[in-house]
């Protein structure tokens, strides 16, 4: 093992799972657990659930695991770097012993000249931007109305015209093809010859909240197409969970709350289209600006936003996908309860140009005047018709009855049941009954579209983690009730001598976490937390989740333990025999559903 056991069990103590977790969710009692709004999917009813000084588990989307798992899903970071994080936060030293060698170095090490090579980039192209042949990149931005210091804070760079400037330069500092091929940094031509993917660009390198350039954009500088070139999905950026400027934005909100280290979400943010929206907005001292890379915003990112922002307001263009983006950013924030306002710049044509226009203090203006969500909507919907005829009229308030009976809060929808009865002149309780039957009827569409969801899994099935599980359903089921029992009794191990195998297993997956298990056991005994560094945290979800379905049996004797090895045995046979034994309709349907409630 890595780290010593007895120093992991320090850690963890040290690191209380509730003081922790307290820190990105806002956790209330329930009976001697504390349960919150899950940090990793959308919801509105907590599922996710902490038992103090053992666990989390989300009964929602499956994610669980200790302390340490929950902050390398949350933090985004492997093994070694969460144990490492927990370490400073608890002010307590990890040990490096002579020899170290974490399990999963070479991973760690990818990563870790991903980021290196991702960062002599970022300042080759920024020294390109100061240097004679970056002349033109560095006017293009000045005119654009970029001071220096604003270009430096930004680290903007310039990527000549060139096929082979940062190849050399990364060639030189010891990187390979396949390295800059990763990164989206090179590409390689149909004859072999690698080549720069940007040139000629000004260049706006992405970098994540703890500071490493994990990717970039460019943009030409005349009309020429792709006006913008973003970094596909490399190891280490995913385009849907980050955003351009959450590094500098993230600091704006933590507030006075912030610097004591508590993060309480007292920020403002604002989301905007271009990369050149985001910089003007912060050089006019709106340091919360972030953007989207290209796209409306995701569910991923809503996420990222809820943990630093109370208020979004969002700034999109007005054409017909500005308008759509709109809508995606009040659905997703709207999940993750972060209030949404929208922001529409009149008179120029993007935040940008308004700023350049009309000063910073109009755009502040224009944010104290932003309308809610609501009343956004409201006045789209009331604009569309006109009151004057009956018909249209009713249609109006049709539409405006069914966007109230969507919201969550019930006081809410009792201030705009108000509002339209003020705009239509049609009583309240007329308004107010015709709300509550759509409520009930919302509520049953929700229970459909549950079970339609049911029914995708069934035709997909989909197990992102363990995929063979469709070779043998009942085959994948028997070995996640071993493994959970193992799990819950180690000490079962030794009985397994001769009745369990690697080969027996169906899946990979599971036989996966079987030798783990196997081999830590040989070295001197494991439990379900020492599996942690051998896995990524969605396994470690599914692993806790095998764990706890076990626990949650009254039996869980070692009869059981021979029995289900036989039974997986069986289902191994069946395999190799002719089909016609498989699972019944029924039984299919009851896995997955099973499967389904664990899934990430
Ligand atoms: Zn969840």
């Amino acid at each position: 093992m890595a780290y010593p056991q007895s120093f992991i069990e320090e850690l963890k103590m040290r690191s209380s799972l509730e003081t922790v977790i307290g820190k990105y969710v806002e956790l209330r009692r329930a009976g001697s657990n504390l349960v919150g709004c899950c940090p990793f999917h959308s919801e509105r009813t907590p599922s996710f659930t902490v038992f103090p000084e053992k666990n989390f588990y989300c009964f929602g989307c499956g994610a669980g695991g200790d302390v340490i798992t929950f902050i390398m899903r949350m933090e985004n970071l492997d093994y070694p770097h969460a144990v490492q994080y927990l370490a400073d936060a608890a002010g307590i030293d990890v040990p490096r012993e002579e020899g170290f060698i974490p399990q999963k170095k070479k991973e760690i090490l990818s990563r870790e000249r991903n980021f290196e090579m991702n960062k002599i980039a970022a300042r080759h192209f920024h020294s390109n931007l100061m240097s004679p042949e970056g002349a033109e990149g560095l006017q293009y931005l000045l005119d654009r109305g970029l001071s220096p210091a604003i270009i430096r804070r930004f680290g903007l760079g310039f990527a000549k015209n060139s096929f082979d400037d940062l190849y050399k330069k990364l060639t030189q500092c010891g990187f390979s093809v396949e390295e800059m091929k990763e990164a989206f940094l090179c590409g390689i031509s149909s004859r072999g010859t690698p080549f720069d993917m940007f040139r000629n660009r000004v260049m706006f390198p992405i970098i994540d909240t703890a500071g490493n350039v994990i990717a970039f954009g460019g943009r030409v500088m005349d009309d020429s197409k792709p006006k913008y070139l973003n970094s596909s999905d490399t190891p280490v950026f995913k385009k849907r969970s980050n955003l351009f400027a959450l590094n500098l934005a993230k600091n704006s909100c933590l507030g006075a709350e912030g610097a004591t280290g508590d993060r309480a979400k007292s920020g403002e943010m604002i989301l905007c289209e271009g990369y050149m929206d985001v910089i003007a907005l912060h050089q006019a001292g709106f340091s919360g600006a972030v953007a989207t890379l290209g796209t409306a915003v995701t569910p991923d990112q809503a996420r990222v936003i809820s943990r630093y922002a109370k208020t979004l307001y969002v700034s999109y263009d007005s054409d017909e996908a500005g308008r759509r983006a709109d809508e995606k950013a009040i659905k997703y924030m709207n999940e993750v309860g972060v209030e949404v306002k929208i922001l529409k710049v009149t008179g120029a044509k993007d935040p940008d140009e308004f700023i350049k226009k009309y000063g910073a203090e109009s755009f502040r203006k224009l944010m104290t005047g932003a309308s809610g969500q609501i009343d956004y909507r409201l006045s789209e919907i009331k604009a569309k018709y006109n009151m004057e005829i009956p018909e249209e009229k009713l249609s109006m308030v049709n539409e405006a009855c069914a966007l109230i009976a969507g919201i969550y809060s019930e006081m809410t929808r009792e201030v705009y049941i108000m509002r339209l009865s003020d705009m239509t002149g049609i009583s309240r309780d007329t308004i107010a009954s015709d709300i509550k039957r759509r409520t009930r009827k919302n509520t049953y569409v929700q229970k459909q579209q549950v079970a339609k969801s049911g029914e995708e899994t069934l035709r997909h099935y989909g197990d992102r983690i363990n995929p063979d599980a469709i070779k043998s359903v009942r085959g994948a089921e028997t070995e996640e009730h071993i493994l959970g029992l193992l799990l819950l009794y180690p000490e079962y191990m030794d009985s397994l001598n001769g009745a369990l195998y690697e080969d027996d297993f169906i899946t990979d997956f599971n036989r996966m976490v079987f030798s783990c298990m196997k081999k830590l056991h040989s070295e001197g005994g494991f439990d379900i937390s020492s599996l942690n560094e051998h896995f990524t945290p969605e396994q470690m979800g599914r692993i806790h989740s095998m764990y706890r379905r076990r626990r949650a049996l009254t039996v869980n004797d070692i009869g059981i333990l021979s029995q289900l090895c036989k039974t997986l045995k069986q289902e191994k046979e069946k395999l190799s025999a002719p089909r016609g034994e498989d699972m019944t309709l029924e039984e299919l349907a009851a896995y997955i559903a099973s499967k389904s409630k664990g899934k990430q």
